[in-house]
């Protein structure tokens, strides 16, 4: 067995294990220490957290709140299903601070700049960006999510989560292609998953509840697992 194939076996072996851990993580897992359930499965995630500090993102409609925080918790609540099922996790960021040091008139630019500093360092096997959405009519809702075009890995990744989000939201979207930073500074597999539209009053409202931001970071998760068994079965 070569080199290669050999990490994948060893990867499809831990991600059974991982299946096995989060079926019987779900349902227990919010605000509990999960991260020792399960050894290292050697699978690096950045999870990337869209906007922050002065940059909040899109702003509901209704209850107007920030995409920037909902974002962080949707990130924090997949990066422990990850951690449980013994994913190596890296946040770009872990707070409601934006990446751009003092806020000048670049900081956009310094705070993209920066995830993608952030990913190089840590090399990911994948990079999971979250947003949320806003459409000027206001019936569009459900998980939309993004790869680079040329990204074949990004596709299946991108397909794999965008099916969970559809079994979430009843909505039978397919994951588009997106000219994005995110997605462009590297080549890594990468998708941008917008979690829902902030420009619908239900989907607002679901998405500032605790229980709705566990199903998305679960959707999200469930995608990974089994985007990562397909690949594994495509190179042995
Ligand atoms: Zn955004």
């Amino acid at each position: 067995m070569s080199r290669f194939n050999k990490k994948r076996f060893t990867v499809i072996t831990a991600l059974i294990l991982t299946v096995l851990t989060a079926v019987f993580c779900i349902g227990a897992i919010n605000g509990q220490d999960v991260s020792s359930t399960q050894a290292d499965n050697n699978i690096k995630v950045v999870i990337d957290a869209g906007h922050g500090g002065v940059d909040s993102g899109a702003i509901g409609n209704k209850l107007k709140i920030k995409e920037s925080d909902i974002n962080l918790k949707i990130t924090k609540k997949l990066e422990k299903y990850l951690l449980s099922g013994g994913f190596i996790v890296s946040l770009t960021r872990s707070s409601s601070a934006g990446l751009y040091g003092v806020a000048t008139k670049n900081r956009k630019r310094k705070d993209m700049e920066k995830r993608k500093e952030i990913i190089n360092k840590i090399k990911p096997d994948m990079v999971i960006s979250i947003h949320l959405n806003k459409y000027t009519s206001s019936n569009r809702h459900g998980g939309q999510v993004f790869y680079k075009n040329s990204d074949k890995l990004g596709k299946s990744l991108a397909c794999s989560i965008q099916s969970n989000f559809n079994a979430l939201s009843g909505k039978g979207y397919t994951a588009l292609t997106g000219d994005y930073y995110i997605l462009n500074c590297t080549d890594i597999p990468s998708v941008i998953c917008e979690c829902g539209f902030l420009s619908n009053e239900e989907e607002e409202r679901l998405l500032a509840t605790d229980e709705y931001q566990d199903k998305i970071a679960y959707s999200i998760f469930k995608g990974i697992i089994a985007y990562l068994y397909e690949e594994s079965f495509r190179y042995l």
